[in-house]
């Protein structure tokens, strides 16, 4: 039996509730599938700051750096503010994607059944994934902006061929692993830039087509940013994945989510080469805490996904069948339309939903 250590990140707002409902779903496919998940949650987020002075307590960092994979739920509250008048959540969220080295993060936008978009024209289907460079872009001057004489602020954008190249490698490598978009199965990869007016965006394209000759039989093409939020919207059908600078991908990916359910639909994997951490894509939704309302399927989507990265990683059937089996599990039950929360039209609370995740992974296992 293989055993996998998983660092949990509660965090802050919703975050608990969310990563309580994705650990009773954990706890039901360990024991379906005969895996071992040695799961241990730390403190680290705005309240801990609040209370301790810093976000992201250094031997928490270390428990992230041992684990085989980390689980995170949200973090960070708008009122816990450094004095330059940023929260203190990018300073935890920065600091894990750098000291873990997560240069690619990977935001599904998928429609399940029985969830309604707000767009009628998904006739074939949205499953696309927004791939987002996850260290370099506008967030590379994280800490590193100025403010000069109170009258001029600026924060660099920074894109690197190393780092250009590894993500839209990635990019192009889980395009690979899909079936295409959907309506019509073509494998494809398009660059999302702002070459028209940026060196930075032109040299990112540019890297963007010396990789993808390494890959003739994936499609690839280029389409401008402010063209691409309008795509997503109005042929939503027709991308596969789409790989861009950090910032871009950080406000697609909530647009993503926006035609695809909400938030608490979306999941989310950010990659390395030696770590890889799993969360919802949403934030702590402060005015939801503590009333046991929020949409805990992201979480549960983001454990899955880490399972199946896992079953990955490791050769390992079990774990991979795990992973695959919670996406069942919730596509089912979004099928349903039986048990959701308020943000899907429904009543139920965050621990009925993930209550009845767990009985249709029950069902699922017995059909
Ligand atoms: P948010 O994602 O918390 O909320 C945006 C909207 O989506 C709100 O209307 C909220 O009610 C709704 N929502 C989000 N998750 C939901 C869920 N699971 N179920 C039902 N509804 C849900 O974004 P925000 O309000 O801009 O930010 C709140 C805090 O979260 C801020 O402190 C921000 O910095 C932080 N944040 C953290 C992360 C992260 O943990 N990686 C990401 C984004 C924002």
């Amino acid at each position: 039996m293989n055993r996998y250590r998983i660092a949990g990140l509660p965090g802050d707002g919703i975050g608990p509730e969310c990563f309580e409902a994705a650990l009773l779903v954990m706890r039901a496919v360990e024991k379906q599938h005969d895996l071992k998940l040695d799961i241990e949650a730390f403190s680290a987020g705005a309240e801990h700051f609040r209370s301790h002075g810093e976000a992201l307590p250094k031997h928490v960092l270390d428990e992230c750096l041992k684990a085989d994979a980390v689980l995170l739920a949200a973090i960070g509250l708008p009122d816990v503010r450094r004095p330059d008048g940023t929260e203190v959540q990018p300073e935890m969220m920065m600091g894990l994607r750098r000291a873990l080295g997560l240069y690619a993060a990977v935001r599904p936008v998928k429609l399940y059944p029985g969830v309604n978009s707000p767009l009628n024209t998904a006739t074939h289907g949205i499953d696309m994934v927004i791939l987002r460079e996850n260290l370099e872009g506008l967030f590379a001057s994280f800490d590193g902006g100025c403010i000069l004489n109170d009258t001029v602020a600026s924060d660099t954008l920074m894109i690197t061929r190393e780092g250009t190249q590894r993500v839209v490698d990635f990019a192009f490598r889980l395009a690979q692993s899909r079936q295409g978009r959907p309506s019509d199965g073509k494998r494809k990869v398009t660059c999302v830039d702002k070459a028209n007016v940026f060196r930075s965006f032109a040299f990112f394209r540019k890297v963007f087509f010396e990789v993808a000759e390494c890959h003739p039989d994936i499609e690839a093409d280029a389409v401008y940013v402010d063209a691409m939020s309008l795509f997503m919207v109005t042929s939503p059908s027709q991308w596969d994945v789409l790989v861009m600078e950090n910032q871009f991908g950080d406000i697609l990916s909530d647009l993503g989510a926006g035609i695809v359910g909400g938030l608490g639909l979306a999941p989310s994997a950010e990659m390395g080469d030696k770590h890889a951490l799993f969360q919802p894509s949403h934030g702590s939704a402060p005015q939801l805490a503590g009333k046991n309302v929020a949409n805990p399927l992201a979480t549960i989507l983001s454990a899955g996904m880490m399972l199946r990265y896992l079953g990955d990683r490791h050769s390992d059937p079990k774990a991979d069948a795990a992973g695959k089996a919670i996406e069942s599990a919730v596509m089912r039950l979004l099928a349903e339309q039986k048990h959701r929360t308020a943000d899907l039209g429904g009543t139920s609370s965050t621990s009925q939903v993930a209550q009845a995740v767990v009985d249709q992974l029950a069902h699922g296992n017995a059909s």
